[in-house]
């Protein structure tokens, strides 16, 4: 049969104090009992009730000696006048009567009431006559508070060891619990046991339900950089910690446990900044035991330094994208060094040497398919006369919208290379006669009204060009005669007046 849960609240409030107020609780009871043994002896409390009831006693007992000594020699209405100066004098005597031994009351001042009446506080005094008892001196007053139950419980005497229990056990748990929070609690933790804490190079915490450092080795100090990590306060409450820590998430992981009752791991933690900053991992788990606030009694801390791992990390992923840019910059500069090494700077265009590689490759794959391939010659008309009227500059502004607009008209698998100073070579694979007439046709065109636009010069120049065209499907022609036979027809062109084209005819043997 298992007991009925109690409640978390309930739970709370009955559970065993701690340490600190049981310490608080049995030195009060002490205390308390040496002032209870001290005001049994000395009186230490003043209890007026107790005065008053002695003064109540001491003055009956003397109008009792009075009445004695003068009762022979007074006449009956003098004694209670007696009675009533008395009752006037002590404004708290609410009756008093004479009564002899037999029952018989001479003298009466103020009304009596029943014996044993709760609302007055009856006093007898025996009364003498020549040495023998006479009667009673009985005397009514009105009571004195604080001398009956349960209004005497409210009264200092009672009230004070009460008083002072709990009060001295509130000052001295306030004050415990300040001084024994300065005092070492690693003291309490066996040497064997500390030093093993020592040899991890982690570092560890162990805090109290209140984030309180219990427990801390030297790898802590290292970590933080920090001589001064005291115990019995927690690591936030030091100056450094709100200027020189921060987590990832903004949340003090140790905080999560304690509040939480969970683990939490491998929080990001990073101690200072600059080269001096430190990278810390930080891993919660609860300890303690079941029962206890919230089912736990503190948080196992360790920290784990990851600085170097981290800046070899960046190390290596500097280097990686060094190495990439490196790379990305070799390859820019090899397809710098190839366009270099196979294109003309100031055209664009093939150089000679690239060209006769690609185009002597490209002829003899066409013609190997049996398609044409045509080489077109080209050469602007009358050059020097741009150089000597107005400058090498403006010639190779000349040569080069020539290039811009041989190179913009060009197919894929066209080559254009600059052959010479002001002369063109173009290469057009799969074309006939006809259409490699009209192409360069198309490109004559175009020089004449467009390269002139190119140019920055006022009035605007007018450039033309000549050129030759020459055809072949056979293998047997090889590149260098094609590009001759077109150079021919070129020739012809310039003989014919230039701005022209002229297809190279073969000659065909005359029959005999
Ligand atoms: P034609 O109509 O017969 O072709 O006459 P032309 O003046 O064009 O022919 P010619 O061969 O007599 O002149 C070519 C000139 O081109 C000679 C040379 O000084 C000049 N030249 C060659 N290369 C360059 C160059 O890169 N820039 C400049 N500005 N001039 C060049
Ligand atoms: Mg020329
Ligand atoms: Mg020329």
């Amino acid at each position: 049969m298992s007991l009925p849960k109690m409640p978390p609240l309930l739970h709370r409030w009955l559970r065993v104090p701690d340490t600190v107020t049981r310490l608080s609780i049995g030195v009060s009871a002490l205390v308390l009992l040496c002032l209870m043994t001290i005001d049994s002896l000395f009186g230490l409390v003043a209890d007026p009730a107790a005065r008053e009831s002695a003064r109540r006693m001491a003055v009956s007992q003397t109008l009792a000696d009075q009445l004695m000594i003068s009762a022979t020699r007074l006449g009956e209405r003098e004694v209670i006048e007696m009675l009533n100066a008395f009752r006037r004098r002590e404004t708290q005597a609410r009756a008093i009567a004479l009564r002899s031994a037999d029952g018989e009351v001479p003298a009466a001042s103020g009304l009596m009431r029943p014996r044993g009446d709760a609302q007055v506080m009856s006093l007898d005094v025996p009364v003498m006559l020549q040495g023998r008892p006479w009667g009673a001196l009985e005397l009514q007053w009105t009571p004195i508070p604080g001398e009956s139950w349960p209004g005497r419980l409210w009264t200092l005497p009672t009230l004070w060891p009460l008083l002072a229990f709990v009060g001295i056990a509130a000052l001295l748990r306030l004050y415990l619990g300040r001084v024994l929070r300065q005092l070492d609690p690693d003291a309490a933790v066996p040497d064997r046991v500390r030093s093993a804490y020592d040899t991890l190079t982690e570092g560890v915490l162990i805090l109290d339900d209140q984030g309180r450092i219990l427990l801390m080795n030297k790898a802590v100090g290292e970590l933080t950089g920090r001589r001064d990590v005291h115990l019995g306060r927690q690591l936030e409450e030091h100056g450094w910690f709100a200027d020189e820590v921060r987590f990832d998430d903004g949340q003090v992981p140790w905080q999560m446990t304690l509040d939480d009752n969970t683990v939490v791991e491998r929080r990001r933690m990073t101690i200072g900044q600059g080269e001096r900053q430190r990278i810390v991992l930080v891993t919660c788990s609860p300890v303690g035991e079941a029962g206890r606030r919230r089912g736990l009694s503190g948080c196992l801390v360790v920290l784990a330094d990851q600085t170097s791992l981290e800046r070899a990390h960046d190390q290596i992923a500097r280097a990686m994208r060094d190495l990439q840019s490196a790379h990305e910059q070799i390859r820019l500069k090899n397809e710098e060094l190839f366009r270099l090494a196979t294109r003309d700077p100031m055209t664009g265009c093939l150089n000679r040497r690239a060209f006769f590689e690609q185009a002597g490759a490209l002829k003899e794959r066409c013609n190997l398919e049996g398609r044409p391939v045509a080489a077109v010659m080209c050469d602007i008309d009358h050059f020097k006369s741009f150089n000597d009227r107005y400058g090498h500059a403006i010639g190779d502004e000349v040569i080069k919208a020539v290039a811009g607009i041989y190179n913009g008209s060009a197919r894929e698998a066209d080559l254009v290379c600059r052959y010479g100073g002001e002369e063109f070579c173009v290469l057009l694979p799969d074309c006939e006669e006809e259409v490699a007439l009209a192409i360069a046709d198309t490109l004559r065109r175009l020089v004449q009204d467009t390269a002139g636009d190119g140019i920055d010069h006022d009035p605007r120049l007018t450039v033309t060009s000549s050129f030759g065209v020459a055809v072949t499907r056979s293998t047997r022609v090889g590149l260098e005669v094609l590009i001759d036979q077109a150079d021919q027809a070129l020739y012809q062109s310039k003989r014919n007046g230039r701005n022209r084209c002229t297809l190279h005819e073969e000659k065909v043997a005359e029959p005999a």
